[in-house]
């Protein structure tokens, strides 16, 4: 293990980083940087493809042909791909899926992302159907922050989008999550056009008197051949930010994180509403994401279909050089932004290897 990013958690950044953070040291594990100079220090795990909810815009309803078991990484592989990427200066780690709770050894991950050195935030997405099992252990294995995924309060949408019932346990998470104190507590909102963009106002309000963030999120059609075009379910960032402001003339903006530069507070309430442009892709220029799907996968873009793999290495006994060098390969190409990697996904040859995703249960959003 490399000592110098020091021990513990909240070690904010290596000892030869210069004013920005950025490491002086030419050695292996040097922070992951991509030909326009941006830097990548936050890491979302996808740990299963199953999930015990069926959005429509997600999967469908019989499920994909779900990886399991030996197919996915171990725990053990996960934290030591944390642990390499931690001392490549990643700080924050995000578990996601499918629906990462119902990993049995989802608690486990959450300790040893928040005990590895430098690692300052771990984050999870949960559909909330069984949060409230692990809520408590969760807290106490240092989880520090919890998205959870509502597109709609009314219990007949809820059944339509998810095929599933349980919105009211859904709403229940959310309460539970704020009670136990969680650093941040989020709700991810995917709006439809016709369907739920009758409810912004509705979800506006849940931040009234409950300090979370609502994040209003572009809807990506996806599909299994990576068709991504806007269909009539499509409400654009721009035109949701008009809606709140008509609604809420006094709206402020309020500082979140880089992917939520557009962020407001409706004066006098105790939560935020975050406008995600997903499909719109107009905060690529911030990005800082590395994604990992539950086989291995490195992706440097949800738009790209390109992925480097660490499944082998990790079972082949490879040392930490090898799986920094996936890594830095799977960036070294990285588009410019989303429109620019979907191009190069649909030019590319076939010197690289594949990976046409069927849902987003296996990217992990
Ligand atoms: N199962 C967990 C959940 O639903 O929160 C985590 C995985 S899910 C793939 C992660 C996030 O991606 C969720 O907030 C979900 O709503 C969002 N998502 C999935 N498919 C999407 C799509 N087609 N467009 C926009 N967001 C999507
Ligand atoms: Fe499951 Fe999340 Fe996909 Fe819905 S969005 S099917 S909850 S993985």
């Amino acid at each position: 293990m490399n000592g110098n990013y020091g021990q513990g958690k909240g070690v904010a950044l290596p000892q030869d980083a210069d004013q920005n953070g950025l490491s002086t040291r030419p050695d292996a594990f040097a922070p992951l940087q991509d030909t326009f100079g941006r830097t990548f220090d936050y890491v979302r795990i996808a740990v299963t493809e199953k999930c015990n909810l069926r959005c429509t815009y997600c999967m469908p309803e019989e499920g994909v042909d779900f990886k399991n078991g030996e197919q996915i990484l171990s725990a053990d592989e996960i934290l030591r791909t944390i642990d390499v990427l931690a001392r490549m200066g990643v700080k924050k780690v995000r578990f996601t899926g499918g629906e990462p709770l119902v990993r049995k050894d989802i608690v486990k991950l959450v300790e040893g992302a928040a005990n590895t050195p430098g690692i300052q935030a771990v984050h999870l997405t949960s559909n909330g159907i069984i949060f409230p099992k692990y809520a408590q252990a969760l807290r106490d294995a240092g989880l520090t922050g919890i998205n959870i995924s509502l597109d709609t309060v009314e219990e007949q949408k809820f059944k339509d989008i998810t095929r599933r019932p349980g919105e009211d346990k859904v709403l229940e998470s959310i309460e539970l999550a704020l009670q136990l104190g969680f650093p941040r507590v989020k709700v991810n909102t995917v709006v439809m056009r016709g369907f739920n963009d009758d409810e912004l106002f509705k979800f506006t309000e849940m931040t009234k008197d409950k300090a979370l963030t609502v994040r209003f999120i572009e809807f990506m059609p996806f599909d299994a051949h990576q068709i991504w075009e806007t269909g009539e379910y499509f409400l654009s960032a721009e035109t949701m930010i008009k809606r709140l402001k008509e609604r809420y003339p006094l709206i402020q903006p309020a500082s979140g994180t880089r992917t939520e530069h557009h962020i407001f507070q409706v004066p006098s309430y105790k939560g935020k509403i975050a406008i995600i442009p997903a499909f719109t892709r107009s905060l690529c220029g911030n990005c800082s994401r590395i994604r990992v799907t539950a086989d291995g996968g490195v992706r440097n873009c949800l738009y790209s279909d390109q992925e480097f793999s660490v499944f082998e290495q990790l079972r082949d006994g490879c040392s930490d050089e090898d799986i920094v060098s996936t890594f830095r390969r799977a960036f070294k190409d990285k588009a410019r932004d989303g429109f620019e990697s979907k191009k190069k996904s649909a030019m590319r040859e076939s010197t690289v290897k594949f990976q046409g995703r069927v849902s987003m249960t296996q990217i992990g959003g």
